[in-house]
Parts: structure tokens; sequence; C-alpha cells
């Protein structure tokens, strides 16, 4: 019987462990994170991504700052608050929702945000120190939740064929990256990708994130595969507009051994992983050492699924 990854509630008791952590440093240390997101125009998905992020981080104990700009702001005056937010000793991680408008570059944006407070991990030093399997930078919020689901319901990876669909540098080259340090021998397939379907059914574990409405279908899945969903998709039916994946649940979830629901799956994991990596690097700034054990601790009673 296929396995629903149920990253909701994962997300959840991830959520509150990171929440008792921060419990600990605010009595102990008398630290409390600050999480300071800022939001360039008033595109509604992203909004509403803020909102969670921001809504999320309150409700784990961190102090959260929102930053709301006209979607016309000039490059220098996002640069200045970024700035003056990398100085800020109240803030100790800070998020730029993307994408962008066309007036700021993406690059010169992340490039400004200090190393140290880059939660999201876009950073190129970030992402050289993850690349090169350093063990130290901050991983990208989304491939380490999925890396995160992928572990406890498999263990060990070694060896595992895995295919991921979309080498963008926010999802697919990092959860590439982090697929090979686990050992998996690792496919990364796009738009130019010949024989996408074959190469589908070739793979252990499927993840894709590509933003295609249900274009993987149970027929691309190898029997008993591990198919983690990154895609979200907005479509309307019946009148109504609902999110789905890159994958179509019902006919993958009766070929594949596990499955992530859209919504439900890697969607509220990126966002445990964002406080987690605020709370990671609010410990960093103050020298303080980290529970590297808080995912074990949030997950610890909890049945693994066999493969
Ligand atoms: P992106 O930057 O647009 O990248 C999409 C990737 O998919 C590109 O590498 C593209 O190939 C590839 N692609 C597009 N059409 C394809 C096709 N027909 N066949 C094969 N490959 C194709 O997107 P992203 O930022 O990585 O996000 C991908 C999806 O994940 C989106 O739906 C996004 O909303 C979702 N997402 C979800 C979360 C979450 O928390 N759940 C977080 C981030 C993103 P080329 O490089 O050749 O163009």
């Amino acid at each position: 019987m296929t396995n629903i990854i149920d990253g909701k509630a994962r997300a959840a008791r991830l959520r509150a462990e990171i929440g008792r952590q921060i419990g600990i440093l605010r009595q102990r240390d008398l630290i409390t994170p600050g999480l300071a997101v800022i939001l360039v125009g008033e595109e509604p998905a992203s909004q509403i991504y803020v909102r969670n992020k921001a809504n999320q981080a309150r409700e784990a104990g961190m102090s959260s700052f929102e930053y709301r700009l006209a979607n016309s702001v000039p490059q220098d005056k996002l640069l200045g608050l970024i700035e003056r937010l990398n100085g800020d000793p109240e803030v100790h991680g800070i998020l730029v929702q993307l994408p962008l408008p066309p007036q700021v570059s993406e690059a010169r944006v992340i490039q400004a945000i200090d190393p140290v407070k880059d939660i999201d991990g876009f950073h190129p030093i970030n992402v050289g120190l993850v690349a090169t399997g350093s063990g130290e930078g901050v991983v990208p919020c989304t491939p380490l939740g999925c890396m995160m689901l992928l572990t406890h319901h498999l263990g060990e990876m070694r060896g595992k064929r895995a295919l991921v669909l979309g080498r963008s540098n926010i999802v697919g080259k990092p959860m590439a990256s982090l697929l090979l340090q686990a050992d998996c021998t690792v496919t990364t397939a796009h738009s130019a990708t010949h024989s996408l379907a074959d190469e589908c059914r070739r793979a252990d574990i499927l993840v894709s994130a590509v933003g295609r409405e249900s274009m993987i279908g149970g027929d691309w899945i190898k029997p008993g595969a591990t198919v983690i969903d990154v895609g979200i998709n907005r479509v309307e039916r019946d009148g109504k507009v609902r999110l789905v994946g890159d994958v179509d649940f019902d006919s993958a979830r009766e070929v594949a051994g596990a499955i992530t629901p859209v919504p439900g799956g890697v969607g509220p994991m990126t966002i445990a992983c964002l406080l987690l990596n605020t709370l990671a690097a609010t410990c960093r700034q103050y020298r303080l050492p980290f529970p590297d054990d808080i995912v074990s601790r949030a997950w610890e009673d909890e049945v693994v699924e066999a493969p």
C-alpha cells in the first residue's frame, strides 16, 4: 500500500520542537530569534507565503519583522533596507520573497544579505558551502525539507537512483547536490531532457520541481518509488482555485511506494525549515550550540514508515 508522506503533520511537530528550543533560548540566554521578511509588490501567492511565514515565526516564539515595499521600489532602496537589517542586532534571519520586479537584480539583492543572516541559503557563499558538502552553510529550505522527509521515510539512500526534475537555483540544483551527498546516483532533468518519461521510470526517488500541473502520471513512475512533489500549481476546478502538484496524485499513488500530497507535503516543511534555519542562524551569531538532534527529537516517537 502506498504511504502518503504527511508533510503537514511532520512540519507541525518540527515547529513545536523549534518552539520549545526557542523557549529555552529566550529563558536561558535572553535571546529571541528575529526573522525579517521583505515582500516587494502585491503578487497574491507571495503575500500568502509571507503571511504564513511571519505567522508561523511568531507562533514559534520568534520576533517577526515584515517590510512591504511597492512593486516600483528602486533597487537602491531595497539594498539600503537589507544593509540596515544586516546591522540590526534584533534580526537574525533575512528573507526576501522572490520573484522580484524587473528593475531589481535578484543576484544583487541575494548577495547584499549577510551570509550569516541568509536563512534561505541563496547567497553564493552558502551555495558553495552546501555544494561542496562542507557540512557548513545554509541549506535552502525546500530541498532541506525534502531531504528530511526522504531520510525519515527511507533511512539509507546509498546507491538509489534519484531523478530531480527541474534545475532552478532554489530547488532543483541544491536538491540534486544533497541527494548526491547522500550517495544516490543522481540525474537532473529539465526542459531539454529527452525521453523524460523513461528517465522518471528508472528512478527509485523522484523529486519534481517543475511547476506543471499533473505532468507526471502513474505510468511515469517506477513501482515502489518514493515521490516527492515540490510543484505548486494553481488550477481552477469546479469554480474553485485549488493547488495541485506536478504529479497526478491519484494515478501515482497506485504505483509509488510513498508520495507527498499537494497541498500538505513539501510546502509546510519548507516553512518549518525556514524557522529551523533562523534558529540555527541565531545560535551561530551568538556562538551558541545548535541542537543538531532537533529533527529526530521532533519525530522521535513516530513509527518509521517501512519503505
Ligand atoms: P523554476 O525556476 O521555474 O524551474 C522550473 C524547472 O523546471 C526548470 O529547470 C525547467 O527547465 C524545468 N521544466 C519546465 N518545464 C519542463 C518540462 N516540460 N519538462 C521538464 N522540465 C521542465 O521553478 P522553481 O522555483 O524551481 O519551482 C518549481 C515548482 O516548485 C513551482 O511549481 C514552484 O511553485 C514550486 N515550489 C514549491 C515550493 C514548496 O515549498 N513546496 C518551494 C519552491 C518552489 P529549464 O531549466 O530547462 O527551463
